[in-house]
């Protein structure tokens, strides 16, 4: 038996007996865990009632012979507040933690992914406006916090600057300048992206969150991210948003 402590954010959870829960969490050290709470519905005096999804929580972690990891004690670190009373936001707060736990968190990178969660978390509970591509940007921005980035910053083929706008090549994951998509006819699976729509995606790559412009987009723009982002996350994670939840495509 060892035992740990660390921080770590609620996903998901849900009753497996009685009184008892099992949580995933997204723990800073650990990454992605699934933990178990016996008597975690009951016991306020050790988990302050503070077991519920997007809460950070101060967690003690006893892991068994078996890999099992049992939680011993929560103390509540943050947490919406008027969130859970905004149907809208909480469902956009719920489709970016499914995308985490869908994509996996290793150790190496949970720290980071879990600053931009519990980023996440502060501006859908304090932003007045939001990004209308929000959960598109957060996979992009998810993608890139686990070493997962497409190359936006130069042409993938010359080197050529982009500021002329350029075709995102989804299989290839970077961005041919007009020159090189003459020559090479166009990609199978490409989106031609004027310089605004590059330059926004760069931007949610290096921001939190909480920095991310949240400006009106013409709708072009916003259609080529969109569907920028849409496949590189389906072609270089296998992930797609469907139905309600991430299916392995
Ligand atoms: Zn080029």
């Amino acid at each position: 038996m060892t035992e740990w402590a660390d921080r770590a954010l609620v996903l998901r959870m849900g009753h497996f007996r009685e009184s008892d829960l099992w949580l995933r969490m997204l723990s800073r050290r650990h990454g992605l865990l699934t933990l178990f709470a016996f008597g975690g519905s009951r016991s306020r005096r050790r988990f302050c009632g503070c077991l519920d999804i997007f809460n950070s929580l101060h967690c003690r972690v006893r892991a068994g012979r078996s890999g099992f990891l049992n939680l011993e004690e929560a103390v509540l670190l943050g947490g919406p507040r008027v969130l859970r009373k905004d149907w809208r936001r909480m469902g956009l707060a719920v489709n970016c933690l499914r995308f985490v736990e869908a994509l996996g968190v290793p150790p190496e990178g949970a720290d980071d992914a879990y600053a931009l969660v519990e980023d996440l978390r502060v501006t859908l509970e304090s932003a007045s406006v939001l990004p209308a591509l929000l959960p598109l940007f957060f996979r992009l921005r998810l993608a890139g916090a686990l070493g997962f980035a497409p190359d936006l910053g130069r042409c993938g083929l010359c080197g050529a600057s982009l500021s002329g706008g350029g075709q995102f090549v989804v299989d290839e994951g970077h961005v041919r300048c007009a020159s090189c998509r003459a020559a090479a006819g166009g990609a199978r699976y490409g989106v031609d992206m004027d310089a605004d729509g590059l330059d926004l995606l760069r931007h949610v790559q290096q921001e939190w969150p909480s920095g991310w412009r949240t400006g009106d987009l013409p709708a072009a723009v916003r259609h080529a991210c969109a569907r920028a982002i849409d496949g590189f996350v389906q072609y270089h994670l296998g992930l797609a948003w469907e139905g309600g939840h991430f299916r392995k495509v």
